[in-house]
């Protein structure tokens, strides 16, 4: 059921780009009359994490939010 994806990482300083599968848990979004399927991806170069919508077969990065730690 699982599907790898083409995505890029979102996270300042990581260009990491490849085929990624997404976690499992697929959930709508809290409080959302719409099922929004939300995946999270974890990026294998830099460790950080986002969030992405499926769209179709295409994924779109949700913003980040700025948690991160800030630039050295
Ligand atoms: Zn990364």
């Amino acid at each position: 059921m699982l599907t790898s994806y083409v995505v890029k990482c979102p996270h300042v300083g990581c260009d990491w780009f490849g085929s990624l599968l997404p976690h499992s848990d697929v959930k709508p979004w809290p409080g959302s009359t719409v099922t929004r399927p939300v995946v999270r991806f974890q990026c294998p170069q830099c460790q950080g994490e986002w969030s992405a919508r499926l769209v179709g077969e295409d994924v779109r990065p949700l913003p980040l939010k700025e948690v991160a730690a800030p630039l050295a």
